[in-house]
């Protein structure tokens, strides 16, 4: 078919939407490493993980072999509100750029949370509602997880407490409020509310705070208050399964126009929009059926996949949650204070460090003032204001395009669009001011927490 046909926005009708999410471990056959219970380094088992998490996700977050999970109708309700999300062909970008490289980008952005962490966000609050819970906790950080559980606990009329982390809370007010809209409760992390937060202040005085912190918080808090459960909106094998909904939208767009990209790229925080976008694509190859080149993109200040080991580690700093075997920097690092862009956890998806390191995927990481660079340049000619985290694929996205422009191939590409920047203005205003650099951690420094990795035989 030719281009011409295809439309700048490609939607799909309400008969064409996925009604299952698509579970990619059942077609690896390297399946990723379980969670251990770090007291006795054996395989957490469904009971010791239902004290933190409800029974349902529990079931998806062990279960690596069925491959479609029926979307509850509710939730299929709860998507017609945002979803299906666009399909955008980039034409104006490729034209200014001058590539023969054809881009298109899923647009994750037009809800109210700004992002695609709703996807999942109320499949868990949906599943701990169906239990008689009364209420889920979480850690968010600049606060885009936790405005898109508040506002799915909203709708399902669940209690939602989020610790954010302390130096969030005070310098973006904005996501804050807008949790309290939707009527979750915010408590800045650390705190005097838990064990760990106490210890934590003890250890080290006015700190302002992580997300390892923060996490370690909301799960003491989840366990030691009766009908609440812990959730957590990236990195584990749950949050991608909902996720998966962005690549089969992708793909269902792109098949009804014969279309098949040769580069399909996220950026890549823990992973769940990475791994959702690239899902069906991903199962494909593992099955031999077709072959992409699928690329995650990382700051340069935050590289777990790129300088990370894969080894257990801790995916809190509290020590509190299980060991995820996954590409890590170590639980105790926090990247440079000038780190602006997001992606910030020091750890990765469990699924994708396990496609990484088999050869499925490649990695990149990129420094943030180039990201916020090809931000703007975006979102001059898209009309998109993108979020810091997102413009890693867009940086990546037009470097690849530009290659193509070089060789002369009409290569096609795919990118994640995750979400809008409306609520990172202080962070474009330090690249206009000329307030950001690129700090990357030495050698010595990744080391330094590498070391203190845990003990685990395998
Ligand atoms: C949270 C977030 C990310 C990173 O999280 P992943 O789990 O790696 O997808 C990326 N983009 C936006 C807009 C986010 O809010």
């Amino acid at each position: 078919m030719s281009n011409e046909k295809i439309p700048y926005k490609i939607y799909l009708e309400e008969s064409e939407m996925p009604k299952a999410w698509y579970n990619l471990r059942a077609d690896m056959k390297q399946k990723p490493a379980p969670l251990l219970n770090p007291a006795t380094n054996k395989p957490m088992t469904a009971e010791e993980l239902s004290v933190v998490f409800c029974d349902e996700l529990v079931k998806q977050e062990l279960d690596n072999d069925t491959k479609y999970f029926d979307i509850p109708q509710e939730i299929l309700d709860f998507y017609k509100m945002y979803r299906p999300s666009p399909l955008v062909r980039a034409y104006c970008l490729e034209k200014k750029l001058g590539t023969p490289a054809k881009i298109y980008y899923k647009f994750e952005g037009n809800n109210t949370s700004g992002s695609h962490k709703l996807n999942s966000a109320i499949a868990q609050a949906y599943y701990a509602k169906n239990q008689g819970l009364k209420g889920v906790t979480t850690e968010t950080g600049a606060g885009q997880w936790g405005t898109a559980l508040s506002m799915a606990c909203a709708y399902l009329g669940l209690d939602c407490k989020v610790y954010m982390v302390k130096c969030s809370y005070e310098q973006k007010p904005f996501r804050r409020e807008v949790m309290k809209v939707y009527g979750a409760s915010v408590t800045p992390s650390p705190s005097t509310e838990t064990k760990v937060g106490r210890e934590i202040l003890k250890e080290h005085p006015g700190t302002t705070g992580s997300l390892g912190c923060a996490i370690s918080e909301a799960v003491e808090k989840a366990t030691e208050t009766p009908g609440y459960r812990y959730v957590l909106g990236s990195v584990l094998n749950q949050v991608m399964l909902h996720q998966s909904v962005i690549g089969l939208e992708s793909k269902i767009a792109l098949d009804k126009y014969g279309v098949k990209p040769d580069i399909i790229i996220g950026c890549a925080g823990g992973g769940s929009n990475l791994g959702g976008l690239i899902a069906p694509f991903m199962g494909e190859k593992l099955r031999g059926e077709a072959d992409y080149d699928i690329v995650a993109v990382e700051p340069a200040s935050c590289p777990s996949f790129t300088r990370g080991t894969y080894a257990y580690d801790f995916c809190d700093t509290g020590m509190v949650c299980p060991l995820a075997k996954m590409y890590t920097l170590g639980s105790g690092f926090i990247p440079a204070a000038n780190h602006a862009g997001g992606l910030r956890y020091h750890g990765m998806s469990p699924v994708l460090s396990k496609l990484y390191d088999d050869g499925y995927m490649r990695a990149v990481s990129v420094p943030q003032t180039e990201v916020f660079a090809a931000a703007e340049q975006f979102a001059r000619v898209e009309g998109i204001l993108p979020a810091p985290e997102s413009s890693h694929a867009i940086k990546v996205a037009i470097d690849e395009a530009l290659k193509c422009k070089e060789t002369g191939e009409e290569k096609t590409i795919l990118f994640g669009l995750t979400g809008t920047g409306y609520f990172d203005m202080v962070a474009y205003e330090k690249f206009h001011d000329g307030q950001m650099s690129d700090y990357i951690p030495t050698d010595e420094e990744i080391a330094q927490n590498i070391k203190k990795l845990p003990k685990v035989d395998e």
